[in-house]
């Protein structure tokens, strides 16, 4: 009773914008406060992107994963970019979330919640305010709604008019992928016979084979009882939801209407919105803003927190513990995670806190290649992957998702998978506008390991 007065006197002094009282990390200084103010009184106006009814629906389906009913995948680009933006693209992307899914889907007998980190994941944080080449310094790259990646004056210069551009491009690609979504692109029987290229030829072609032929047989079973794709909509039509990580408030601020059903406020850029690992401190803005909107949100937790600190973050952000609202998607490294998450995951399930456990395998395992490249290796991100199944089921708790940077492309990004991308491959297709991505070959071999675990 007590906990719950205190939180609604907290609540109480909450607005969209009252984080701007608190210290706000890793924003870019924008020169011109009358330029940045018209651009946030114009993105105020605009439509939202998603529907608060959208969003609770996601938060009923997390609150059965939090139950270990269902299984969350949440995946996509490290950031999106302005150049690479094209319908072939978004729809690989689509592509490859949905095949993975239902590989999981059948190999764990339970719904699989789809989340892109798609239609709005423009904004990075940085471990430096500059970048330094051959002498010369520039301000750091901060992702495509901030500044440009290319390494000239003009192109880092920081430019609130990015604002718009990346919500018109967020609206475009949100509007294809509802398409693809309902529009037929989303059958199950398709959907079954995409991008098997990774299978031939090597020593695991068996096994996967095996469960593509196991889904064929059971949709052939289904259509001779007569459920087919006309008379069934689960066959034919998906939810994919989206989601991005909410660095730059003054966007994030521009974008959170008020409910006119439940009186309530959510951020309408997207249905899911997650705090980085470098934005999560306690009493800073962050925190502050994404308290009070309520959809289901996520925090990064990486190897630094401590079991208090984390209980301290989840009363903050979850003070009535609602299953769905908050994920806690862990980032620790394979060499890590062992060490680190039991006591973490104890101290949950002891306080009784209901929430999502969701493992982020790949910004724990970065490296940088021989030859420069920022890479991680198929091996360490299943690793991590493998640990946070079995240290969450010793605690008892339920490995309830994961969370992954992949693209629908053929890029040569991360290293290993069946495919043996080498380090001298790297050059190649290096296309990431960040952080190295899994492509679509690694993703589904990903996918078939990862059922091995839920089966
Ligand atoms: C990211 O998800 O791209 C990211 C920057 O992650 P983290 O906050 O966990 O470092
Ligand atoms: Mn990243």
């Amino acid at each position: 009773m007590e906990k719950a007065q205190a939180s609604s006197a907290t609540s109480a002094q909450w607005a969209p914008s009252s984080w701007r009282t608190k210290t706000a990390h890793q924003q870019p200084r924008y020169e011109d406060p009358m330029a940045l103010a018209d651009v946030e009184s114009q993105l105020a106006t605009l439509p939202p992107l998603v529907f608060a009814e959208e969003t609770r629906q996601l938060r009923r389906q997390l609150a059965q994963v939090a139950q270990g009913n269902a299984f969350l995948l949440q995946g996509g680009d490290c950031a999106e970019s302005f150049v690479d933006f094209s319908a072939d693209s978004i729809r690989d992307t689509f592509k490859v979330i949905l095949q993975m899914a239902i590989v999981l889907t059948y190999a764990g007998r339970k719904p699989v919640v789809k989340v892109g980190r798609i239609a709005g994941q423009f904004a990075k944080p940085r471990s430096s305010d500059v970048e330094v080449r051959d002498g010369l310094e520039l301000p750091s790259f901060r992702g495509d709604i901030v500044n440009g990646s290319e390494f000239t004056p003009d192109a880092r210069e920081v430019d609130p008019q990015r604002m718009l551009r990346a919500y018109h491009q967020s609206t475009a690609t949100l509007n294809l992928l509802r398409a693809f979504a309902h529009g037929g692109l989303a059958d199950l029987h398709q959907v079954n016979g995409w991008n098997l290229g990774f299978v031939s030829g090597h020593e695991s072609c068996e096994q996967y084979q095996a469960l593509a032929h196991e889904i064929r047989d059971a949709l052939s079973f289904m259509e001779v009882l007569g459920i087919n794709s006309d008379n069934t909509p689960v066959l034919r039509e998906t939810d994919l939801y989206t989601s991005h990580e909410a660095l730059l408030l003054n966007y994030e601020e521009a974008l959170t209407r008020r409910d006119s059903l439940s009186g309530q406020w959510y951020n309408c850029a997207a249905h899911m919105l997650w705090i980085g690992e470098r934005t999560r401190q306690l009493d800073a803005a962050h925190v502050e803003y994404m308290r009070g909107i309520h959809n289901p949100i996520g925090v990064k937790i990486g190897p630094s927190i401590t079991p208090s600190e984390l209980l301290s973050l989840i009363e903050a952000l979850n003070p009535n513990n609602e299953a769905g609202r908050l994920t806690l998607i862990t980032r620790m490294g394979a060499d890590t995670l062992g060490e680190k998450l039991p006591a973490l995951a104890r101290a949950v399930t002891e306080e009784g806190c209901q929430v999502v456990w969701s493992s982020d395998p790949m910004h724990g395992n970065t490296v940088k290649a021989g030859n420069g490249f920022k890479t991680r290796s198929f091996d360490r991100i299943l690793l991590e992957i493998q640990q946070f199944f079995g240290v969450l089921r010793a605690e008892g708790a339920h490995p309830g998702g994961i969370h992954l940077e992949m693209t629908g492309q053929r890029v040569t990004e991360c290293v290993g998978g069946s495919y043996r991308v080498s380090e001298g491959d790297l050059a190649k297709r290096y296309e990431t506008q960040c952080d190295p991505r899994l492509n679509a070959d690694q993703v589904l071999e990903m996918a078939f390991n990862v059922s091995e675990l839920l089966r």
